[in-house]
């Protein structure tokens, strides 16, 4: 067999054709991976869409928390082998060499590679990992239940880090979709109170049922009011919100002295204040996936039982309908691709 079927991205805008393509062969380094499941994340989206400064070339093939086994090693392929359970990440590869993968910070390499952006990802039966940033399945996870971790969790578990926040502290959740959801199971598995905010009642229940104790849905009152009366401020605030209006809304939320940790990335904007952030000493930060390790850790968090994303499987010739329905904000949890 020499071809696969694969979702590729001819145009950006354009709906995604589902074709075949060559299955590509593995070069120094890098293992073929036969996939079993992927997630698709709103990242997915605005890939397809073109929505970021620095746009992807098409034609590619989007996703990034595809799992799979591996079925051929290039050369030089040391600690992974034929049969091993692995998935790729958004963090496709980095240099290893510069200052920021020297001092632990790998995710800000120049020279990095983005999985299903600036090489081709897991939307396809087939896909190519460099063997040295492949997330290692642990044996007996289930591919479609474990595929969100591989950038949702990794991702969430890092901004949380990044937070600060406590044991004992409040957190708000802002968002609860695909990342979000995951976000308030690491935030309680980390000790964390949990506020939730999202403009959808299905998501909020969601977070309900993982754990938060305050809801507050940002379509009927106003999310800093509402989290400044109920908990007086938090001492964090995530915002994995897919709208601009979000990030204004997470300076106002945090007590004095808070953190706020952007992981969503919609195209735009929004006004930042600057006397609040002065006066009230204010912490405001971008954090990015994570690093091999934090996916190691987030992973591990799923191993032992703690993280339950809330997963739907459906096929890849349903691509084009799960992005429309991801744009709308129709998806509860993480939709998989099932292959
Ligand atoms: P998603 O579509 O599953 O979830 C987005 C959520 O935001 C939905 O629940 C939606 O109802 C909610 N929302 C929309 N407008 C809101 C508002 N005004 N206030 C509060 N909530 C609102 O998307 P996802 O897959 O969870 O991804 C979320 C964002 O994070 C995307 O922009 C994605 O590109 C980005 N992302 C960033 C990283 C990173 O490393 N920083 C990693 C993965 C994804
Ligand atoms: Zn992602
Ligand atoms: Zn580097």
């Amino acid at each position: 067999m020499t071809s696969m079927q694969a979702a590729v991205v001819n145009k950006l805008g354009e709906k995604l054709s589902v074709e075949e393509v060559e299955i590509p062969k593995p070069g120094p380094g890098e293992v073929l991976v036969k996939l079993v499941a992927t997630g698709v994340c709103h990242t997915d989206l605005h890939a397809a869409e073109g929505d970021w400064p620095v746009q992807p070339s098409p034609p590619f093939i989007p996703g990034h928390e595809g799992v799979g086994e591996i079925v051929a090693v290039g050369d030089g392929v040391t600690d992974l082998q034929v049969g091993d359970m692995v998935g790729n990440a958004w963090l496709a590869s980095a240099c290893g060499v510069c200052e920021y993968c020297r001092t632990g910070w790998e995710t800000l390499c120049e020279q990095q590679q983005n999985g299903g952006y600036s090489v081709d990802g897991s939307f396809g039966q087939y896909m190519l990992v460099d063997a040295r940033f492949a997330a290692r399945i642990p044996e007996g996870a289930d591919p479609a239940d474990i595929a969100p971790i591989l950038c949702a969790g990794v991702t969430v578990y890092k901004g949380l880090k990044m937070s600060e926040a406590r044991p004992g502290q409040w957190v708000v959740i802002s968002g609860i979709g695909g990342l979000g959801h995951i976000a308030v199971q690491y935030a309680k598995a980390m000790g964390l109170r949990v506020a939730a905010v999202d403009i959808a009642d299905e998501k909020l229940e969601l977070a309900r049922k993982y754990g938060a104790e305050v809801l507050v849905n940002a379509r009927n009152e106003d999310p800093v009011e509402a989290i400044q009366a109920k908990i007086g401020g938090s001492h964090a605030v995530l915002v994995t919100a897919v709208h601009p209006d979000a990030f204004g809304q997470a300076i106002g939320m945090v007590r004095r002295g808070g953190t706020i940790v952007f992981n969503g990335l919609p195209p735009g904007n929004f006004p930042a204040p600057i006397f609040d952030i002065v006066l009230k000493g204010l912490t405001i930060r971008g954090s990015i996936v994570g690093t091999r390790q934090d996916m190691a850790e987030a992973i591990d968090f799923y191993d032992r039982g703690l993280i339950h994303p809330n997963v739907t499987t459906r096929s890849l010739e349903e691509i084009n309908d799960v992005l429309d329905e991801l744009k709308q904000g129709r998806i509860d949890g993480r939709v998989v691709i099932g292959y």
